[in-house]
C-alpha cells in the first residue's frame, strides 16, 4: 500500500492536508494529467461495503480523501491516523481562488436548473476572472448526458466538478472518464447548493468543534437518513480494530 495512504474498511483514502491537496491537484493540472478525485464519508464506505460495483468505481479514483470527520474517526480508531477533513467544498473554493491567478477553466455539472443559473452568476461576482468552460444542470437523459460528454471533449476544462449526489456522480464520471484526454474530475455532492447562496455552510466553529454534520442535519431533518450507516460503520472500525490487533 501507498505509504501517502490510509485504508479504512477497504478503502485507501489520500493522507494529507487541505491546503496540500489543493497544491497537488493543480500539479496534476499542470502536468496535464487526468484525475478522478472522491471525496468520500462514513455513508460512501458503508455503500461500498455493500455494493461491489461502487467499491470497484472507488477503488479506480486516484485520490479519495477524507470529507466527513466521521472517517477522521474511524482512522483514529484503527490507530492510523490522518491529518485533516480534505473536503469537496473546501477543495472546489481553493481550485476557484486559483483559478482568479491561473489560467484555468472550469466546468460545473450538476444541481437544479435554477441553482445552477444563480450558481453562474454567483461565481462571477465572487471570484471575478474565473473561466467557466460550461455550466449544466443535473437532471439530464441519456442523450443529454452525450451532449454534455461531447461539451467536455471540445471544451477540455481543467477542472470538472460534477454535483449530482452520490453515487451516481462517481458513476457518471468514471462511465466517461476514459474518453476525455485530460482534466480534474471531481465529484462535489451539495457545493453548488452552498456556492450559490441557497444553503448555508455551517459556522466555523461548528466545523471546528467536528459538529458539520449536527448542522446539515439540523437545517435539513430529512438528511437523517444518511446517518443510518453511521453505526453500522462505527460497529465494522470495531470489529476491524480486533481483527488487526
Ligand atoms: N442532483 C442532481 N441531479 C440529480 C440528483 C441530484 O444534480 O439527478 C443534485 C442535487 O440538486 C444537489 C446534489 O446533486 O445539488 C446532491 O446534493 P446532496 O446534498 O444530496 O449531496 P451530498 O453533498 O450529501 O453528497
Amino acid at each position: 500500500m501507498d505509504k501517502n495512504k490510509i485504508e479504512i474498511l477497504g478503502i485507501p483514502f489520500y493522507n494529507t492536508t487541505q491546503a496540500g491537496f489543493i497544491n497537488e491537484l493543480i500539479f496534476c493540472h499542470e502536468q496535464g494529467l487526468r484525475k478522478f478525485v472522491v471525496t468520500a464519508n462514513p455513508e460512501i464506505v458503508m455503500n461500498a461495503r455493500n455494493d461491489d460495483t461502487f467499491k470497484q468505481i472507488l477503488l479506480q479514483a486516484d485520490y479519495i480523501t477524507p470529507d466527513g470527520v466521521g472517517i477522521l474517526i474511524g482512522a483514529e480508531k484503527l490507530g492510523t491516523p490522518l491529518q485533516e477533513r480534505v473536503t469537496g467544498y473546501d477543495t472546489l473554493v481553493g481550485v476557484l481562488k486559483e483559478a482568479q491567478q491561473k489560467p484555468l477553466s472550469l466546468y460545473f455539472l450538476g444541481a437544479k436548473p435554477e441553482i445552477s443559473r444563480e450558481l453562474k452568476k454567483r461565481l462571477l461576482i465572487d471570484y471575478p476572472g474565473i473561466r467557466i468552460a460550461g455550466m449544466r444542470h443535473g437532471y439530464f437523459n441519456l442523450e443529454e448526458s452525450e451532449q454534455i460528454v461531447e461539451e467536455i471533449i471540445q471544451t477540455k476544462p481543467d477542472f470538472i466538478f460534477v454535483a449530482l449526489g452520490s453515487p451516481a456522480q462517481e458513476k457518471w464520471i468514471m462511465a466517461h472518464l476514459q474518453r476525455f484526454s485530460k482534466g480534474i474530475f471531481m465529484g462535489v455532492g451539495g457545493c453548488f447548493d452552498v456556492l450559490s447562496g441557497k444553503v448555508r455552510r455551517a459556522p466555523k466553529w461548528m466545523i471546528q468543534m467536528r459538529m458539520e454534520w449536527m448542522y446539515r442535519l439540523l437545517s435539513n431533518p430529512s438528511r437523517w437518513r444518511r446517518f443510518i450507516a453511521l453505526p453500522k460503520y462505527l460497529q465494522e472500525i470495531q470489529k476491524e480494530k480486533r481483527l488487526r490487533k
